[in-house]
């Protein structure tokens, strides 16, 4: 369980979490918590469950903020169950769910999912942009990424295995379970709105990661560049025929400058605009080849 800021929900995760598995009587649950540099008493929470059950419940922290993906990953390589979930800790994830995906390996999936139906409770503009962006990154990558797929689901070893042989710095893991493959099972569900504390992602968050997230899994945006460059250059080259033909024919009735100043400033735009697709793929290169630690870890138990 990816943690950040989470004082209120993770005593609350465990004491329901503890209910579930008196629910599994052939499976024990083994926790680990994941402290993403929390400024409030997350660690301290995270201590006390450990004291009180040294052998099942483990935790991590990091020296700072190192975001949610870095956290999960921290979490996956550090659990070592032959199931592994991964799962929220403001119960956004309804840990009854477990039970369903329990069934659901047992009947022979490698992987259970939750995916989510309804986003009640949610920002009408946050759900809309959320929309889109699926459609968008659906038809611009190989990679199936489904739509409402929350990072909750219950995976056999094999293929967790899978994810953690993926060693990129960039990581989407929304895109990354899709990318190993195996057979995955949805579960749907209506959104549930967390039971404590507040969310941690602004608009502009969310954007930047749905942006890191194209960029991860579709090559696409690099050859928009090529696209529109290809095509204003062949309607330029119409214009400059046309102008060519009327002023050999005519002269040059207008002198027309504005239009130009114009079409300057869109071609301007549009060299831009694809400089910082460019951009955004050197970066992300840059940042791959420093090949920096994901995270780094301050205490475990
Ligand atoms: N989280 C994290 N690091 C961050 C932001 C969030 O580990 O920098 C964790 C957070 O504690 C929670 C999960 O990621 O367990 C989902 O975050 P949140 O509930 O804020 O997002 P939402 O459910 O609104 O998408
Ligand atoms: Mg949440």
């Amino acid at each position: 369980m990816p943690c950040y800021n989470e004082q209120e929900t993770v005593p609350i995760f465990f004491k329901t979490m503890e209910e579930i598995n008196a629910k599994m009587p052939d499976h024990t649950i083994n926790y680990f918590f994941v402290d993403d540099g929390s400024k409030d008493n997350t660690l301290a929470e995270m201590r006390q469950l450990n004291a009180q059950n040294p052998d099942r419940v483990h935790y991590l922290t990091f020296s700072r903020n190192f975001g949610k993906e870095s956290a999960l990953l921290a979490g996956l390589e550090a659990a070592d169950g032959d199931l592994v979930a991964v799962m929220d800790v403001d119960l956004q994830d309804p840990p009854e769910l477990l039970l369903t995906m329990l069934k659901g390996i047992e009947a022979g999936h490698d992987c259970v999912a939750a995916r989510r139906v309804s986003r009640d409770g949610e920002p009408p503009i946050r759900s809309f942009f959320s929309r889109w962006f699926y459609k968008i990154i659906n038809k611009i990558s190989e990679t199936p990424i489904v739509d409402g797929a929350r990072d909750f689901r219950l995976m056999t070893r094999q293929v967790v295995d899978a994810i953690l042989s993926v060693q990129e710095y960039n990581r989407f893991s929304k895109g990354i379970f899709g990318w190993v493959g195996f057979d995955t099972k949805y579960i749907e569900y209506k959104n549930v709105e967390r039971v404590a504390g507040n969310t941690s992602w602004s608009f502009w968050g969310l954007l930047r990661y749905s942006l890191d997230g194209i960029v991860s899994f579709s090559e696409f945006p690099l050859s928009i560049a090529s696209w529109v460059g290809f095509l204003s250059f062949f309607v330029s080259l119409i214009f400059l025929v046309f102008i060519i033909i009327r002023a050999a024919l005519h002269g040059d009735p207008t002198p027309g400058w504005p239009s130009m100043v114009s079409i300057f400033l869109m071609i301007g735009g549009l060299q831009l605009f694809c400089l910082g697709i460019v951009g955004k793929y050197i970066g992300n290169i840059y940042l791959e080849v420093k090949n920096r630690p994901r995270y780094i870890i301050k205490e475990k138990k």
